[in-house]
């Protein structure tokens, strides 16, 4: 028969030996191990002679909103086998923490809701305790998720626009969470979080896409020996439409400068805010969008010869399959682009091999886009960039928790 508190502690291997209820403050319960003898780790060996009590304190979940402590004695055993001492396994907590697995659980869906230093506050634990948890969980999911990456896309994403603060995520491109929330872009620190992997993890990465940008490019040739490597065709897509814009943004500024005052009225109002039209994607154009659209093509036709060739080079992304078919497509895409977009076409001459090795795999780390503003959202629930390394772990959390919490 079992007292009722030990059913409601729920911890099957211990027995509840005091209770206490402070006033006004939190409960204390005494507990230890239900049976009399220990297993030797060394040479398994069952021995009941205790060598030394280990009384210590144990921060577990509260009780009807108080604060649990369990104190706690962890027996020293000696084996007589082996004459070794060692301290009795209790598999609700881990070595050398005051606190159980499943408070440390709790506590860490916590803060995913909330921030560090008030959940530490409201749980009666210091902001200290709190990050070690975290870091706890981090560290447990990042073993996992390594030893399975196979291919990983690498950007850089600007948490507060224009303010130069770039962070470097690296994802996995196969489960689409990042792995990896690196403090800025250099390379230096992104080389030593890769590093920091180990030549095993590296060596295994059979895929890399990166952005367009050639240290990355020198990095994953120096760490990653084994990884195709492939360039991101968003960017590339990016460097279309802002040659594109540009475009957009002289044929306006030549029309300000007309001199026949009906043509330059004309020009400019088809003109005007015609941004998104000829930039978006234009099967997802509305009505009002594809007048605007239309309007800009009559005024302007280099615009619409490059509108033209933009939606023609979105299209061989989009549809070619197969690996063959897209270098051809391509190099008739780059000859007739020559006159209209020159530094695409140099960006695709320099980065080719990456650009058609999109088509081997498919890859692209566009997902980074989601993750993105997902990473905004956390950093406006309470963590500045002044503690990088509460924002890393949160964020990583926020992806890999659920999926691999005990
Ligand atoms: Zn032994």
């Amino acid at each position: 028969m079992k007292f009722p508190v030990e059913q409601i502690l729920n911890l099957p291997d211990m027995k509840v030996l005091d209770f206490q209820e402070i006033e006004g403050g939190e409960i204390i319960i005494t507990i230890e191990k239900d049976v009399k003898y220990s297993t030797c780790p060394h040479c398994g060996k069952p021995t009941y002679s205790i060598h030394q009590s280990h009384w210590r304190m144990i921060h577990d979940l509260p009780w009807n909103k108080k604060p649990v402590l369990l104190r706690m004695n962890r027996r020293q055993f000696k084996c007589h086998k082996c004459k070794k001492v060692f301290s009795e396994q209790l598999d609700f907590i881990d070595k050398s923490t005051c606190y159980t697995k499943r408070l440390a659980l709790d506590i860490v869906e916590q803060v995913l809701n909330s921030n560090v230093h008030s959940v530490a506050k409201r749980n009666g634990l210091s902001d200290d305790e709190v990050e070690s948890m975290l870091k706890k969980q981090v560290s447990q999911i990042l073993n996992i998720n390594l030893s399975q990456v196979r291919r990983i896309g690498i950007d850089e994403i600007a948490l507060v626009k224009g303010q130069g603060n770039y962070l470097a995520v690296i994802v996995d491109l196969d489960t689409r969470k990042p792995i990896e929330i690196v403090c800025s872009r250099r390379i230096e620190d992104i080389r030593e979080v890769l590093i920091g992997w180990g030549v095993e993890v590296l060596e295994r990465i059979e895929e890399v896409s990166i952005d367009l940008w050639k240290a990355y490019k020198n990095l994953v040739e120096e760490l990653m020996p084994n990884a195709n490597i492939t360039a991101d065709r968003f960017h590339v897509m990016k460097q279309v439409n802002e040659e594109l814009d540009s475009m957009r943004k002289a044929e306006k500024k030549a029309a300000m400068s007309l001199e026949d005052k009906s043509e330059k009225a004309h020009k400019l109002e088809a003109l005007s805010k015609s941004k998104y039209s000829l930039l978006k994607n234009q099967d997802d154009l509305n009505e009002k969008q594809k007048d605007k659209l239309e309007s800009v093509l009559k005024v302007s036709p280099k615009l619409g010869k490059m509108h033209e060739l933009k939606e023609k080079f979105r299209d061989i992304f989009q549809t070619t399959t197969s690996w063959g078919d897209s270098i051809t497509k391509l190099l008739d895409w780059m000859c007739e682009s020559e006159s209209y977009f020159p530094k695409s076409l140099g960006t695709i001459v320099r980065w080719f091999g990456e650009i058609v090795g999109y088509f081997d795999g498919r890859t692209t780390s566009g997902v980074v886009e989601g993750i993105n503003n997902k990473l905004k959202l956390i950093k406006r629930l309470g963590y500045g960039f002044r503690n990088f390394s509460n924002f890393r772990l949160r964020s990583l959390l926020n992806w890999h928790f659920n999926v691999n919490a005990p």
